[in-house]
Parts: C-alpha cells; sequence; structure tokens
C-alpha cells in the first residue's frame, strides 16, 4: 500500500458560505496542511468552519518552488489540501502546475466537486449546455484580438471571465468580432445579495449596463456561431 500522501483540491464558496460541501469541511479539517492562495483572504472562512491550523501560501508567484516542496512532503505521507479566493483551484485560479507536478510524481490527486462561477452562468444562460467552451480571462493585451477572430466562429455556447473593470471595454470588443445581434447572456455576483443575469444582444446589454453599474464578478456567456443566425440582416 502507498504511504504517500494525498493532494486534494478543495472548491470554496464563489459568495454564499453556505455553498461549501460536507465533505469539503472534513477534508479541510483532516489535512496535515492547507494551501491557500491568499491566506489572508482564506483566515476567515476556515475560521467560520472551526478550522484551525496553519495555512501555507501557494500562488501564482510561488508555485513553481512551492512545488517541489509540497511534492516532498506528499510523499512524506502528509495530506494536502489546496483552496484558492473562491471556487474551485485550478479554475481561472493557482492549481493546475501542482496537480501537474503530482502526477509526474505519481502521486494521488482528488478534486472535490463544489462551487465553481461557470456552471451556474452557463446553465442560467438558456444556451445549449451539452456543448461548451470555457475560455476564462481572454490575454489582456497581446493575443486578445487573435482569440477573438478564433471564437467568432465557435459554435459551442462560450464562456468568459471578466473583472468588473474591463467588462464594458468588453462588450464593446465583443460587438465588434461578435457583431451587435449576438445573443450574451451576464451573470453577475453569482450566489450573492445583488445576484443577476442579464440576457440579450450585445447590444441590449451594453444599454443596459450603461444604465446600471457594472460592478461586482462577472461571467459572460456567448451564444454559439450559427450561420442562420449570422444571414438575418439586423432591423434598422
Ligand atoms: N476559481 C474560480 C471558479 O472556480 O470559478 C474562478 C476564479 S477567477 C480568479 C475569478 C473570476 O471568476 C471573476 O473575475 C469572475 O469572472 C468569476 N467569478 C467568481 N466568483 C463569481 C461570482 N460570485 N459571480 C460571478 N462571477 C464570479
Amino acid at each position: 500500500m502507498s504511504q504517500n500522501g494525498k493532494l486534494y483540491l478543495i472548491p470554496t464558496p464563489i459568495g454564499n458560505l453556505e455553498d461549501i460541501t460536507l465533505r469539503a469541511i472534513r477534508i479541510l479539517k483532516e489535512a496535515d496542511i492547507i494551501l491557500a492562495e491568499d491566506t489572508r483572504t482564506s483566515a476567515p472562512l476556515l475560521k467560520h468552519f472551526g478550522i484551525e491550523k496553519k495555512v501555507y501560501a501557494h500562488h501564482q508567484h510561488n508555485e513553481h518552488q512551492s512545488s517541489n516542496e509540497i511534492v516532498r512532503l506528499l510523499k512524506e505521507g502528509k495530506n494536502i489540501a489546496l483552496i484558492s479566493d473562491a471556487g474551485t483551484p485550478a479554475i481561472s485560479d493557482p492549481g493546475f502546475f501542482l496537480v501537474r507536478e503530482a502526477l509526474k510524481h505519481e502521486l494521488t490527486v482528488e478534486c472535490l466537486p463544489g462551487p465553481t462561477a461557470f456552471v451556474p452562468a452557463l446553465v442560467n444562460s438558456g444556451f445549449p449546455t451539452d456543448r461548451f467552451c470555457f475560455e476564462g480571462f481572454l490575454p489582456l493585451k497581446k493575443g486578445r484580438q487573435t482569440r477573438y477572430k478564433q471564437l467568432a466562429t465557435e459554435e459551442r455556447t462560450i464562456i468568459l471571465y471578466e473583472s468588473p473593470h474591463r467588462f464594458v471595454k468588453t462588450l464593446e470588443e465583443m460587438a465588434t468580432y461578435f457583431g451587435r445581434e449576438r445573443q450574451i447572456s451576464v451573470s453577475r455576483e453569482l450566489t450573492k445579495l445583488f445576484e443577476e443575469t442579464v440576457r440579450g444582444t450585445v447590444e441590449e446589454i451594453k444599454a443596459y449596463f450603461e444604465n446600471h453599474p457594472a460592478k461586482g464578478e462577472f461571467v459572460i456567456c456567448i451564444a454559439g456561431y450559427s450561420s442562420k443566425a449570422a444571414a438575418i440582416e439586423p432591423e434598422n
């Protein structure tokens, strides 16, 4: 039997604390070591669930060095739980590099199911969920335009993460590359007090956010490209 420890990836709430699972709490309590993207951000969450142990930082700036040490500790038999600031680690958050390193060393990795922003946004959108394409954050500068051009004819539902300060600009770019008439759905502040999902054409959503503050966290779902829809001339 393997004496190695296990690496757990533990999803944490994206807003509503009730969304953590019972198993997530148990594994966080039982783990020998907890790694967090930002120890200060995670401290209140861990305290809330009565998890009192030292938490170590594992983030994009130290993940290369810290992964070697984590692999060593896993080989010593330590069970290690990784959390990010919110949602599922490794989904637009640190985690992928560590998972790959652990697997290279034939260590066991287990990601628990749990909160993540893109699944409720996709389901709320009303767009097809049988095939979709998760793009996370688009590149900030270099490569952004190329990515838009590639996505313009993507037939599956597209999901993007976006920060509030770039959100309005992103809507303008979407009008350029996908057309003003493309249907989109924007989910804001999922699981939080001011949660809302707004659906319509790029033009309609732009108009909506000109009158409502674009505050909080956003997921943008874009209806896949349809040659039939593209052939319909927009009304004047
Ligand atoms: N690991 C997270 C997950 O599993 O969804 C994603 C982390 S990523 C750094 C943060 C982005 O996720 C935000 O900019 C936003 O696009 C999206 N997000 C996270 N929480 C959200 C929420 N409550 N409502 C809407 N979008 C959210």
